[in-house]
This record gives C-alpha cells, sequence and structure tokens, in this order.
C-alpha cells in the first residue's frame, strides 16, 4: 500500500478466470485500479486468491484492446475503424441480407463463459427471437457439455451437487480428470487441508499431478491410467463394489429406478468388467482399482470431483454417467460430505449453460421442443420460436463448408484458437458471409470477420457470474468501459437494428427477465445478491433461501437413474507411425489460450509451453531437457522444447496450450464426444522427433 499509495474506494466484485469465484475488494485510486485485495466474506474463496485473480488484471488496459468498432467489406482486406452507428449497421444488414437470401438457419452465435449471465442470456435470445434459429452454442461445447448430459440423464439436472463447504466433511476425496492445484487453485487449498485432517484421497490422471505427492499431502492410491481408459477404470471400480457386496441397497432401493439398477448390476457384475480383466487395457494393477473402490464404497462421506481430463474424452459423457452410477451405489449423494463435483473451467461456464446457451434448450435446461416452455417465451419476447433444436459449433463449421449457414455472432470466444482442428475451424469461417467477433483483442478468430465489435472486461461492467457450486455473484462495475459500452448493451445495440426493440436500462432488468422465465432463478434478483452476497440455484418457492446441497430428499428427476456406460477405445490408437499419447492440461499461472494472462504481469511465470515426456522415450529419441523437439499427429504439427520428467508415464507426454507460438490445438483431432460433440483433446496419438526449432 505504501508503494501504490492509499486506495480511495473499493468495489466488491468477482473474479473472471476460474470456476471457483473468488470474490475482491477492487481498490481504485480515481479511476485507477490499484489493487485487487481477496476479500474476507467470500463465499467461495474466504479470503484466499490465486495469482490470476489477484495480479492478472492489468489486461484491462492494455495497449491492445480495441477500443472501437471496426468493419470490412472481405476478410483479407484492412480494418476500417467507424464509429458504432455505423458497424451496427452494417452487422444488421449483411445479417437481415442473409436471412432474407438463406432463410434463419443461415445464421447463428455463441455466447461467453467470459461473459455475465445476463449478457450470454441475450446473445442466445438474439439468436433463437432475432436471428430466428436456435443455432446458439457455447464455448462449454468444448468443455463440460458432457457433464450437462450426463448428469442431466442421472440426476435430472446439470451441475455439481454440493457446495464448497462440503469438501470439509468428506472422508475419501476421488479426484480424477483434474489438477485443482493448478486449474482451481483456492478450492485445491480447502481440499488440501481437508485431507491434512486426515481425510482419504484416490487420484485417477495419468500424470503425477501435485495431488499425487506434494509437500504436504500423498494419494493413498494413484490410478495412473491410459489416456482414454476412464470408463474401464470406473467399470471396474463398479465391479468391485457390486460383486464384493458393498453397494448401499437401501439408498438403491428408496432413490432410485430398479430396473435399471438391475440391468447395470448385471453389466458390471460381468466377469469380463472386473480389475484383473480391464488392466490390461487401462494399465493400472488390478489390486489398486480394488483398493481404491473399497475405499471409496466403505471409507465414509465419499466426495467425487472431476475435470476436463473426463469430459474431453470420445467417451466423455459415458465417463460422467459411470461417476453417476459410482456415486449412486454407495449411496454418496444427497448430503454433505460427498456429490459429484465438476471442476468448471471458465469462471461462468456454469452460468453461459443455464442461461440457455445449447442449441436445444432454454435457460434452466428446457428443451426447445416442449410447447409449454416455448410459449412462456414466446409470451414474454413476442416472437415466435423454432421448435427443432439448432445447431452445435462443430456442426455449425460442417454446414459453412458445405454453404448452407452463412453469418455468425461470436461474443467472447477464440474459436480458431480454442476448438480442435484449427484447419476446419479456418475453412469454416472463411465460408461465411458475415463473422461478427465481439472481443477485447483482435484475436485469432478475428482474422475471418467481416465485423469488430470491441468488448468490456469484467471490470468494466455489473452483471453475475455463476461458479462452480451453482453460487451466483455479482460482477460490478468499477471503472468506464473503454469502449463506451458494456457488453450486454452492444448486443443490444444489434438486436435493435434488427429490429426487436430491446429497452433495458441496465444488467439487473435483465435478471429480473431470466428470473421470470426460469424456475430455478425465481428469486434472484441483484438488489438480493447485493443485500445477501450470493445465492446458489435452484432459488424459488422451494428453495427460498437456495440450494447448497442438490438431491437431498430425492433426485431431480424423480428416481436417480444407472446407465449402462460400456467402455468402447477410442480412434486414437498409437502405432508405428505415431507412438506416443499426448494429453495437456494448465499451469496455475496462465489460464487457457493466454489471451489475458499472458497481457499481465504473469508473463514472467511461462515462457512457453513445454512437452513433458518420460525418460524412457526421451532416451530412445536421443532428447534432453531444454532440446526442441517436434510433436506431430495426423491433425498437424508444431514445435516446442521438451521437458524429461516421469511425472509422466513411458508412452505418454504432456503440454499445456497457452502460448500462442505452440498452438497444441494444432495437433489435436477432430475426434469427439460421441453425445456433445465435447472434442477429445486429452488423447492424440503423436510422434516425437528432434527438431531444430520453429
Ligand atoms: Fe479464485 Fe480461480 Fe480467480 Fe484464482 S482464478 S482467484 S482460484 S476464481
Amino acid at each position: 500500500v505504501k508503494e501504490i499509495g492509499k486506495p480511495e474506494r473499493a468495489v466488491v466484485t468477482t473474479c473472471a478466470y476460474c470456476g471457483v469465484g473468488c470474490t475482491f475488494r477492487a481498490e481504485m485510486r480515481g479511476e485507477q485500479l490499484v489493487r485487487m485485495v481477496p476479500w474476507k466474506d467470500g463465499k467461495a474463496n474466504r479470503g484466499h486468491s490465486c495469482v490470476k485473480g489477484r495480479f492478472a488484471w492489468g489486461y484491462a488496459n492494455h495497449a491492445d484492446r480495441v477500443t472501437r468498432p471496426m468493419i470490412r467489406e472481405t476478410i483479407g482486406e484492412p480494418w476500417r475503424e467507424v464509429g458504432w452507428d455505423e458497424a451496427i449497421a452494417f452487422a444488421a444488414g449483411r445479417l437481415r441480407a442473409i436471412r432474407q437470401r438463406h432463410g434463419a438457419r443461415a445464421l447463428g452465435g455463441i455466447t461467453s463463459s467470459r461473459c455475465t449471465n445476463e449478457e450470454a442470456f441475450l446473445v442466445q435470445k438474439l439468436v433463437r427471437g432475432g436471428f430466428g434459429s436456435n443455432n446458439v452454442d457455447t464455448c462449454a461445447r468444448v468443455c463440460h457439455s458432457p457433464t450437462g448430459y450426463g448428469l442431466s440423464k442421472a440426476f435430472g439436472t446439470s451441475a455439481g451437487t454440493q457446495d464448497f463447504d462440503s469438501v470439509e466433511e468428506a472422508d475419501v476425496i476421488l479426484v480424477i480428470g483434474a489438477n485443482p492445484t493448478d486449474g482451481h487453485p483456492v478450492f485445491a487449498s480447502r481440499m488440501k487441508k481437508r485431507l491434512r485432517q486426515g481425510a482419504r484421497l484416490i487420484v485417477v490422471d495419468p500424470r503425477r499431478t501435485d495431488l499425487v505427492r506434494s509437500p504436504h499431502v500423498a494419494a493413498d492410491y494413484h490410478l495412473a491410467l491410459q489416456p482414454g481408459t476412464n470408463v474401464a477404470v470406473l467399470t471396474a471400480m463398479a465391479h468391485v463394489i457390486v460383486t464384493e457386496g458393498l453397494a448401499d441397497e437401501a439408498f438403491i432401493r428408496e432413490r432410485c429406478d430398479g430396473d435399471e439398477y438391475r440391468e447395470w448390476v448385471r453389466f458390471v457384475s460381468d466377469p469380463r468388467h472386473s480389475p484383473e480383466t480391464l488392466e490390461a487395457v487401462t494399465q493400472v494393477p488390478a489390486a489398486d482399482v480394488r483398493a481404491a473402490a473399497r475405499l471409496y464404497a466403505t471409507g465414509g462421506n465419499g466426495a467425487i470431483y472431476y475435470g476436463l481430463g473426463v469430459t474431453e474424452h470420445a467417451q466423455g459423457s459415458s465417463t460422467v454417467l459411470a461417476i453417476a452410477n459410482l456415486a449412486m451405489v454407495t449411496g454418496n449423494i444427497g448430503r454433505r460430505g460427498v456429490g459429484v463435483n465438476p471442476l468448471r473451467g471458465q469462471n461462468n461456464v456454469q452460468g453461459s449453460c443455464d442461461m440457455g446457451s445449447f442449441p436445444h434448450e432454454l435457460s434452466g435446461y428446457r428443451h426447445i421442443s416442449d410447447a409449454t416452455t416455448r410459449a412462456l417465451f414466446e409470451a414474454e419476447w413476442g416472437v415466435a420460436l423454432d421448435p427443432e433444436p439448432g445447431l452445435r459449433i462443430p456442426n455449425m463449421l460442417d454446414a459453412a463448408v458445405e454453404g448452407s449457414f452463412r453469418a455468425i455472432y461470436i461474443q467472447g470466444e477464440d474459436i480458431l484458437q480454442s476448438d480442435p482442428d484449427t484447419r476446419h475451424v479456418s475453412a469454416g469461417l472463411a465460408a461465411m458471409e458475415c463473422v461478427i467477433v465481439h472481443d477485447l483483442f483482435l484475436n485469432e478468430t478475428a482474422n475471418y470477420a467481416h465485423v469488430f465489435l470491441p468488448g468490456s472486461t469484467f471490470l468494466e461492467k455489473t452483471g453475475t457470474f455463476t461458479n462452480a457450486e451453482r453460487r451466483i455473484q455479482m460482477v460490478r462495475r468499477v471503472m468506464d468501459p473503454l469502449n463506451g459500452y458494456e457488453d450486454w448493451q452492444v448486443t443490444q445495440l444489434l438486436a435493435n437494428a434488427m429490429g426487436l426493440g430491446w429497452d433495458y436500462p441496465d444488467s439487473s432488468a435483465i435478471m429480473d427477465e431470466i428470473a421470470r422465465l426460469t424456475p430455478s432463478f425465481a428469486g434472484v434478483s441483484h438488489a438480493r445478491l447485493d443485500a445477501e452476497g450470493s445465492l446458489q440455484w435452484p432459488v424459488n418457492d422451494k428453495a427460498p433461501e437456495g440450494s447448497p446441497i442438490m438431491h437431498v430428499d430425492g433426485f431431480v428427476r424423480g428416481k436417480g437413474k444407472f446407465v449402462v456406460t460400456e467402455y468402447i477405445p477410442t480412434d486414437e490408437r498409437t502405432g508405428p507411425r505415431f507412438p506416443l499419447l499426448l494429453t495437456t492440461g494448465r499451469i496455475l499461472s496462465q489460464y487457457n489460450v493466454g489471451a489475458q494472462t499472458r497481457r499481465t504481469a504473469n508473463v514472467v511465470w511461462h515462457d512457453e509451453d513445454v512437452l513433458e515426456i518420460h525418460p524412457s522415450d526421451a532416451d530412445n529419441r536421443g532428447v534432453k531437457t531444454g532440446d526442441w523437439v517436434r510433436l506431430a499427429s495426423r491433425a498437424g504439427e508444431t514445435t516446442l522444447r521438451a521437458l524429461v520428467t516421469d511425472r509422466v508415464a513411458p508412452g505418454v507426454v504432456y503440454t499445456t496450450f497457452h502460448h500462442p507460438l505452440t498452438q497444441a490445438n494444432v495437433v489435436t483431432t477432430d475426434n469427439s464426444d460421441w453425445a456433445t460433440n465435447c472434442p477429445e483433446y486429452k488423447v492424440t496419438a503423436v510422434q516425437v522427433a528432434p527438431s531444430n526449432g520453429p
């Protein structure tokens, strides 16, 4: 404080990085933000923070920020800076012309999980009510869409079952496909505190993450599986629980569908699903799987936490269902200390999904084909809605290449860098007649844009984010938007240029509309959030104070649903040409493709992405730590430096995807989850060879 001077005022707001949702006091001197201080009353963080939320906010004033709208007739031409009126008229004119020539289904949009609930809600409203199609999707497509599918099917709602406080009563913690130390650091600290108090730990991960062995915690069991075999490991654990008589039969009798349970029991009991039989597939010693299954089933309160190592697979949805099966068969659901908890990546990925950002669902996860729900929205919005589900992001790109999809409005998402199979994404974007990018920086996707609408940061807007524990919290404007508008206002300008006549005076009026149309948000308002700090949905007549724990007396869908999940090997197999399996992850100081963190002081902690490779695989190739290597798959290739380490097993390599020069997604393939099209980022067959550098 001595160095920066005493702050003159402070505003409490919510971090815009990960799904933990830490709250901060943004301390200001004049119009300058001088520091972010973790707020001791923050319900998700209780005064703690990580290096991203605390230090990585300087991008808000970075010289790369675009503050004036830009347009151009064709891609490749230089941009022309224009005023807001001209840019919005240009965009709306193109959208209207395309709709007239090719129909409403030629248009679509992508909402952002970095933006507020109110902003995501308005983008999907513009697409459905203004463009006239259901071609709306969200970046959750590439991360947690299998969570939406799996948890909705098993339990009846697409969200984690617990609040973060619940971990304090967990006796056995099962972490699968997640590295919370780097990805969700503040929650990881709470988890580690519980582990130091004596809770037991099972980690299922191909890589030896910090949780497996660090100075203060160590896993009881590390099931270091082959990438792509999550379903096989979980089925083997279920086999042990069922065949050794460890199932919670009373819970199942009372809470779950009996016929589906019996069918599932027949499936998992089959000897072909024993840990011993599946060891050849998973590479995990059968004895470890048996011991871990017994511990989870009999060790007291069992809580499962999972991340993108579960969802970003060809069997992502099956894995989520297998996790739900495991929780139900042991009765680990519906009370504190247990549950199924997806660790959400982006600050508002839960919220963007809640707000109707999927092509088949209106807000609150209600199917677009349901006439009663549609009628509710039609009455409020004064438009007729298309009853057919729209296109997902990869299908929009396919349709663009084929010629039937012509225009897209993308808010806060760099699909060219963050989506798989970069060549296919660029081909789809290049084929469109109108690409509108609404973002902070001229990102890679903007290379294919005709209109660039400057966006606003979380420091320049008021609205709400919803974190991984369904906690809705206020984001408060601490400085004026550099471009003159908050993002929801830009969407409103575009909607009105399309003839919709919206007149939201502020984002609180948008939340009031969300509450009118979404039963799980019925009791939410900005005024209430200001008064109470936060609320966990559902908040309605049945749960006026919100719902820290879900499925307490019964599942939202009624009876819990067991689903048979057959292990199906991924198409990404190793062979003579591509003998190694690549998996990807994050580091603590950086965030996703680095658009924000790399424009802050945090960049000093991350010069480049490196390739972790086991000593035996490195020796075979004559590679040492620091050497350049060429990483190639059937999709593409990149060059990066090697880090020789036994954190990864022989046959497995690992990298992060934060640095623009690496572009790890050049290598990832177009394989995707069978149910949701979530890309299979976590398994790519690759070759690694020495290189002279990029
Ligand atoms: Fe908290 Fe996540 Fe922000 Fe770190 S990045 S301060 S853990 S919300």
